[in-house]
């Protein structure tokens, strides 16, 4: 592990601008948040001195990075304040928390009583109880278990993915594994087409993006080397289809996990960005069904505004004939993952994410195109119009057979 002292290194170099306080969507609506400037830098310097300085407020922070796009001085922001977190935050909900951030856990033991499961979860006393004993929102609605995990029909077809010409390996994901196999298939269907198998890495677990969230260090690094070690023997790329599972395993484990991941992380993309790329190359040529015809607005997920990677999945889309594509300003939805589901963040989370649901209801689409599954829980639940990932509209509207003969 190499010693985590970004936020050491780089505070000093605050200017006092305030520009992290103008972009920062919880300072606007939450008067117990210090603010980036306040809760990043400023505090650190009392911080250093003294550790009792540390403000449980920081739990409002969204790591949505927002702040660290905007600084003009390279301030790591939401990594000083998501360290500090690691390091000082006590929570006051520690049963809550883990359940909600152990998510290959809750997810193995939900997955074989799917039916049983998303019944029970949805019926309001169930959620009025949560809401009293546990502190999760009775508001929310947690996205649906599926009775097959997206590991298990892969592995059941790993003969026919292993004849194709290439292999790529595919970092699934908590979401694609227990809630929405759908969108792995979609992958696999997408890379298919294009001419190449897929393969599950030796061992995954989830990247650790919400036990980061809740403060649980130490579980975070243990399943971030697993990954790290799986990624590592790959020896090809990895494609994910979460831009917040990308953004983890590149950004997160080395800057606030303090983990050592510079040998991997070029190899770690989302799939929009490395289809995009062959694409343009002319490495991979795409044919498109004639009668596809959709509506769609574009969504660019905090972390993947903080990447830069928008544009992949932007120009995708648009080489699609029959889409008429809305491309949404860049805001953040609110959720930020575990975080909307806790009763204390529900009605910031929704003050946060109004301004984008005005947006999309005044686009007239049919969908919302987004990389991050939570952001579509958030809209979907907000909205009521259904949230695709940029790989699922490619499956749809991808003439397979006809791409397929174009790939050989
Ligand atoms: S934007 Fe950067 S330089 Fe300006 S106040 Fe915030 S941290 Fe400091
Ligand atoms: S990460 Fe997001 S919520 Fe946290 S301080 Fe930065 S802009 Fe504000």
């Amino acid at each position: 592990m190499q010693e985590n002292n970004l936020s050491l290194a780089e505070f000093e170099n605050c200017q006092k601008c305030n520009i992290c306080a103008e972009v920062c969507p919880m300072m606007e609506v939450n008067p117990l948040y210090p603010g980036p400037k306040q809760a990043g830098p400023d505090g650190e310097r009392y911080r250093l001195k003294d550790p009792a300085f540390f403000d449980n407020a920081l739990k409002y922070c969204l790591n949505c990075k927002r702040c660290e796009v905007a600084c003009p001085s390279g301030v790591k922001i939401g990594d000083i304040i998501a360290i500090n977190k690691l390091k000082y935050y006590k929570s006051e909900h520690k049963l809550r928390d883990a359940a909600l951030a152990s998510t290959d856990f809750v997810g193995s033991l939900a997955s074989p009583f799917a039916p049983i499961v998303n019944g029970v979860l949805s019926l309001g006393v169930t959620k009025s109880l949560m809401d009293g004993v546990l502190g999760v929102s009775k508001q929310r609605t947690f996205p649906k278990y599926s009775s097959r995990k997206f590991t298990a029909w892969l592995r059941r077809h790993a003969q026919e993915q292993m004849a194709f010409p290439r292999q790529v390996s595919y970092f699934h994901g908590c979401y694609v594994n227990y809630n929405y196999p759908q969108l792995g298939k979609d992958f696999v269907k997408v890379m298919n087409a294009c001419g190449y198998g897929v393969r599950l890495l030796e061992k995954e677990r989830c990247c650790g993006v919400a036990l980061i969230a809740n403060a649980m260090g130490e579980q975070a690094r243990k399943q971030a080397e697993v990954n790290l070690a799986s990624i590592r023997k790959a020896g090809g790329p990895v494609l994910t289809t979460s831009s917040t599972c990308t953004f983890t395993i590149r950004d997160e484990y080395a800057h606030v996990l303090g983990l050592e991941n510079s040998d991997v992380r070029s190899s770690v993309m989302l799939a929009s960005r490395w289809l995009y790329r062959l694409v343009e190359e002319g490495s991979v040529k795409l044919v498109f069904k004639e009668d596809y015809s959709r509506k769609l607005a574009y969504q660019t997920a905090c972390h993947m505004q903080k990447m830069g990677w928008q544009q992949y999945s932007i120009q995708l889309l648009k080489m699609i004939p029959g889409v008429q594509l809305t491309v949404l300003e860049q805001r953040c939805c609110g959720i930020s993952g575990t975080y909307g589901f806790k009763k204390e963040n529900y009605e910031y989370s929704q003050k946060v994410g109004a301004p984008l649901f005005e947006d999309i209801r005044n686009a007239g689409v049919d969908a919302v195109v987004s990389d991050c599954e939570t952001c579509k829980w958030q809209i979907e639940a907000s909205t009521g119009l259904p949230v695709f990932n940029p790989i699922s509209i490619l499956a749809e509207a991808l003439d397979l057979e006809k791409t397929r003969a174009a790939n050989p």
